[in-house]
């Protein structure tokens, strides 16, 4: 009998939207570096009743009464996560990686600070100090770049922080193909007396995996998503030191700036559904299966960027360490919108992308950004790698051909069919979604 709670009864617009986005999600290579598919189980805990609390406050400290399971969900979310990074203090509830930055500026900074991160076209985020965001807007933001290999210049970071004398130093990308020395950047900020922030969004699951370098110890603050390679739901999490080192002593200590940053700082009620669901993710992330996942990645991101060079396509630092790798177009004449749109009609979904010293526009840049943790998720190995490969060079070498890219289409759903994702998920009972 037709349950008339369920979405497919009380909304069928939205359900069939829904319908719509999973067969796209099933049927395409999602190749966006920073998205992934989370396990059933921590959709499952992303959509439950956990959404129709209100518990503003932190675990024994709420401002709300009934917390008391509430209250044990984020503690374990906050244990899961301390066992996984080993950090001193944790704090679950920013509702994304922005706000999560934000807050880490507003617990350290006075409006008007100066903070110092990557270059937007050299791999940085918006969130690092761009003049349109709001850490460009209250602070005053400068950035270091990449040298013309693509790559970061510590000794070159060091003179440009000796210089501007930021107060804050942020490390960590949305763009960058290698791996990042955390703890020269450690030494950069001691040696001019600023704070040292690592902001491990995109990254995440390969620290867990073992294999990108850990920022912690050397970060004072480590902040990430935990919807990227980390495969959890959106959200993020805030890690600090308990001493505050710029302020010893201080009224408050480092740990409870950012706790009163994000909460009364910032944000109202925590999303518990989502905590939830960050808790399972991070057990999951507990598994040794996720390790082997995170490895996975990497192997398949140096093969996917071995065989786009061996079909003659050029990417930003020859290769990847990680998971991403930046394709720069000027060799083959066209623009980042181009081959975004063409690839999207071929079915493969990745995301234009300024290049280092792109000469091109934001909106049509040189380069298109991809990787692999989504499709390692759907259990692709390196032989998928090397057919992916292969399609992505044909559309690009082929940007106008139709028939060139229809066939691609048709490969792309031959190979996706044979990695399922969640079949049947949609319609089934109320309130898990899922079979
Ligand atoms: C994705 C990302 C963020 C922002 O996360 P949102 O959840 O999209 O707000 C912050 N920093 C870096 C480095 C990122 O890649």
């Amino acid at each position: 009998m037709p349950n008339k709670h369920r979405l497919q009864t009380t909304d069928p617009e939205i359900a069939e939207f829904l319908e719509k986005e999973l067969a796209r999600q099933e049927q395409g290579l999602e190749m966006i570096p920073s998205e992934n598919y989370v396990s059933k189980a921590v959709l499952e805990a992303l959509g439950s009743i956990l959404t129709n609390k209100y518990s503003e406050g932190y675990p024994g400290r709420r401002y709300y009464g009934g917390n008391q399971f509430i209250d044990q969900i984020e503690n374990l979310a906050i244990s899961r996560a301390q066992k996984l990074f080993g950090a001193e203090h944790i704090n679950v509830q920013p509702y994304s990686g922005s706000p999560a930055n934000l807050a880490v500026y507003t617990a350290l900074l006075k409006v008007g600070d100066k903070i110092m991160g990557m270059d937007l076209a050299c791999g940085g985020h918006l969130t690092h100090g761009y003049k349109v965001s709001a850490s460009g807007k209250f602070f005053t933001s400068v950035s270091y770049y990449v040298n013309e290999k693509g790559l970061l210049d510590y000794d070159a970071i060091l003179e440009a922080a000796k210089k501007e004398k930021p107060r804050l130093i942020i490390a960590g990308a949305s763009a960058y193909p290698r791996l990042i020395d955390f703890a020269k950047f450690a030494e950069i900020a001691k040696e001019v007396g600023a704070y040292f922030m690592a902001d491990i969004a995109h990254i995440a699951g390969l620290i867990i995996g073992g294999v990108h370098p850990s920022p912690l110890p050397h970060a004072d603050v480590v902040t990430t998503t935990t919807h990227k390679t980390l495969r959890g739901p959106r959200g993020a999490i805030i890690m600090s030191k308990i001493e505050d080192p710029l302020d010893p002593g201080g009224k408050k200590n480092l740990a409870q700036k950012i706790d009163s940053a994000v909460f009364p700082g910032l944000q109202g009620g925590p999303h518990n559904h989502q905590t939830a669901a960050i808790a399972v993710a991070l057990k999951e992330a507990g598994t040794s299966e996720f390790k082997n996942y995170a490895k996975q990645i990497v192997k398949n991101a140096k093969t996917l960027a071995e065989t786009l060079l061996e079909e003659g396509l050029e990417l930003v630092t020859g290769g990847t360490d990680n998971h991403l790798m930046l394709i720069d177009l000027t060799n083959l004449g066209i623009g980042g919108k181009q081959a975004e749109t063409a690839l999207d009609l071929a079915g493969i979904t990745v995301n234009k992308n300024v290049i280092p010293f792109d000469q091109r526009k934001p909106m049509d840049p040189s380069g298109i950004r991809l990787g692999t943790p989504a499709l390692t998720a759907r259990g692709m190995k390196e032989k998928e790698m090397k057919i992916i490969g292969h399609l992505i060079s044909q559309v690009l070498k082929n940007i106008n051909n139709e028939d060139i890219i229809r066939q691609t289409k048709k490969a792309v759903e031959e190979l996706t069919a044979m990695f399922p994702i969640y079949k049947k998920m949609i319609h089934s009972n109320f309130p898990l979604l899922i079979d």
